[in-house]
């Protein structure tokens, strides 16, 4: 092994690449792989090492950051690869699980690999692929304090805040009553300007009193401004994932029994209010408010 850091990334999508490109720039060796060709050539001209097959970013690195859609793509890479990472005598390695992914499967699979010696972390992030580029992500984690003590070095050089939730998935728990609170904001800053314009104030100016006043969000002091005041709609975070963000933490509340009506219609209306928006949209343009957006 170089005597440099391995870390290898999987997943380079809006956050991953971003992510291995970062790693790359402060001085880690970083093996990228992605399904798509494409990505791993982006991946490539930051600096990182493309990797042609999961294993290769897998095998004789110190740590594994995961950038991937769901729970599901987590799982099937984990259980198909694990003893890629050796036995003991390799040392331990962490998985560092920054996809948006769920707690009963970050639980399982923390358990499955320390029986072979390696540690998991789920650490979900907030803060966009801007965040991913510059290594200024909010991280929240879950896992064993020994595990995030090995894997500090990477978790700083992706964060600038990183807060340690508490065992193996109270980060996804975490991450997931965040941005059901996005998710509402977003619709609720959207109906406050279409309120504005309906009542015949610029909806500009109310947003300016908005984020100088007590309805603020990040959703109305960035997203807004970035991506929906301007028709942009580009903030590469798309419908299909923060659906399924929005589904898990209703699916999480009906399974532990909390009581929250407002957030079930929020969920309601993501997943079927507004069916004209596909998957592949970007999640900014829940908060169109112009008729003719
Ligand atoms: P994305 O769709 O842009 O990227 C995912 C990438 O994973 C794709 O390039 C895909 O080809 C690749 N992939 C899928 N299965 C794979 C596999 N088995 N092996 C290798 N590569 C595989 O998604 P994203 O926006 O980068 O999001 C990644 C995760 O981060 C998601 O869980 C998402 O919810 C979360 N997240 C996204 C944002 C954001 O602003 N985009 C912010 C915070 C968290």
């Amino acid at each position: 092994m170089s005597e440099k850091t391995g870390v290898g990334v999987i997943g380079l999508g809006s956050m991953g690449l971003g992510m291995a490109r970062t790693l790359a720039a402060k001085g880690f060796e970083v093996k990228g792989f992605d399904l798509s060709p494409v990505r791993r050539d982006l991946a490539a001209e930051g600096g990182v090492h493309p990797a042609q097959t999961i294993a290769e970013a897998f095998r004789d690195m110190n740590f594994v950051v995961f950038s991937l859609p769901t729970a599901k793509d987590v799982e099937a890479v984990v259980t198909q690869h694990a003893d890629l990472l050796g036995g003991e005598e390799r040392g331990r390695v962490v998985i560092i699980d920054t996809s948006t992914s769920e707690p009963d499967v970050s639980r399982a699979l923390a358990a499955k690999l320390d029986l072979l010696g390696h540690g998991f972390l789920d650490a979900p992030v907030s803060g966009g692929p801007g965040g991913a580029a510059s290594g200024a992500l909010t991280m929240m984690i879950g896992g064993k304090d020994s595990d995030l003590a090995l894997a500090r070095p990477v978790i700083e050089a992706l964060s600038s805040k990183a807060l340690h939730v508490g065992p193996s998935g109270a980060g996804n728990v975490a991450k997931l009553v965040n941005n059901m609170l996005a998710a509402a904001h977003m619709v609720t800053t959207g109906e406050g300007l279409k309120l504005a314009l309906a009542a015949g104030i610029d909806p500009e100016a109310a947003l300016r009193v908005v984020n100088a006043a007590s309805g603020r969000s990040m959703i109305s002091e960035v997203h807004f401004p970035t991506w929906v005041m301007s028709d942009r709609f580009d903030s590469g975070f798309s419908m299909g994932l923060m659906r399924k963000d929005v589904r898990l933490a209703h699916e999480l509340a009906q399974s532990t029994g909390a009581v929250t009506p407002l957030s079930d219609l929020v969920a309601k209306l993501w997943a079927e209010g507004s069916e004209e928006l596909s998957d592949q949209d970007d999640f900014t343009r829940m908060g169109a408010f112009r008729a003719d957006r």
